[in-house]
């Protein structure tokens, strides 16, 4: 049977924008000592906008960068993708079609597009390939940035912006009171994890986290003795969000994150994250 205080509590979650799925889960929230957050759509809003787009060849239009981006990007779930096909449907640019689409985990998509191999990808997929990135790449801080390549030379960039949730700060603020360390966890590059982090003044950050390494971050952290807790909505996610002490899911994000966690931030909130702690606690002070 569910302890009244218990029962009482997870109704009162609910209507707080917390959906518990594992009572154990809830009842380690209490313990959490470090919170491992996903930046795009937890403490962000999650929808990029394009806000350049660069060519880097002579005679290489604009538009034809972002159709042919649009070309792999109707294929991708990513919210890049969604950021670019919207501006590719306010300039009314057709979407042509694709063949061999494939998704490139934590470093973008490629396909061929009319005869010629294109990828969208990551500055770390063009550091690995070390393909020099061009002195007329400039880019804001907090912009998130793909580049365009055609026939394996680098055609172009793509640069996108997101914002950070207004509830956010208040969120790490209060966690940081309740003495529980913030580490920003992101797939995307070094110097929007840097701003997103010292913005929402966070304890530290990891950028361009592939999905395997996300598993062996919470691994590490916890074996130097904290208590995790981690958010996360993609399907890559969900071997972190398994092995974390706490698994929250983002009620946005995918059906898998959600199976996997213990917990759903049903609104996407990460002030009920601090919620969820202040509630475990509550609940389980008042039971001992
Ligand atoms: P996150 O969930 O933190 O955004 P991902 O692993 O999904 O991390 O993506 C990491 C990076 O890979 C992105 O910042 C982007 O540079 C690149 N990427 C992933 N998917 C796409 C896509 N559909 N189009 C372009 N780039 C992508
Ligand atoms: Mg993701």
């Amino acid at each position: 049977a569910v302890p009244l205080v218990v029962a009482k509590s997870t109704a009162l979650s609910a209507k707080n924008g917390l959906l518990i799925k594992n009572r154990t889960a809830f009842e380690n929230s209490r313990k959490i000592t470090t919170i491992v957050f996903d930046k795009t759509g937890t403490l962000t809003v999650g929808k990029f906008e394009v806000s350049k787009v660069v060519s880097l060849q002579k005679e290489l239009l604009e538009n034809e960068i972002l159709r042919l981006a649009s070309a792999l990007e109707q294929k991708s779930e990513h919210p890049i993708a969604t950021g670019i096909l919207q501006k590719v449907k306010e300039l009314s640019l057709p979407i042509p079609a694709t063949e061999n689409f494939n998704a490139i985990t934590g470093k973008g998509v490629e396909a061929t597009v009319e005869g010629k191999k294109i990828l969208v990808v990551s500055p770390g997929y063009l550091k690995e390939n070390n393909i020099p990135i061009p002195d007329s790449f400039e880019v804001n801080d907090t912009e998130t940035v793909v580049f365009v390549l055609i026939n394996n030379a680098l055609a172009g960039f793509i640069a996108l912006s997101d914002e950070i949730r207004p509830e956010s700060a208040e969120a790490i603020k209060t966690l940081k009171q309740n003495n529980i360390k913030s580490i920003l966890l992101t797939g995307d590059n070094d110097k929007v994890a840097k701003s997103v982090s010292e913005t929402l003044g966070m304890d530290s950050f990891m950028a361009q986290v592939l999905p395997h390494q996300k598993l062996e971050k919470i691994k590490e952290l916890q074996g130097k003795g904290e208590f995790v807790a981690m958010t996360g909505d993609g399907v890559n996610d969900a071997p972190a969000l398994a092995i974390a002490d706490v698994g929250i899911a983002v009620g946005s994000g995918s059906d898998i994150a959600a199976e996997t966690a213990g917990i759903i931030l049903v609104n996407s909130n990460p002030k009920d994250v601090v919620n969820l702690i202040l509630f475990g606690k509550a609940t389980y002070r008042k039971m001992m």
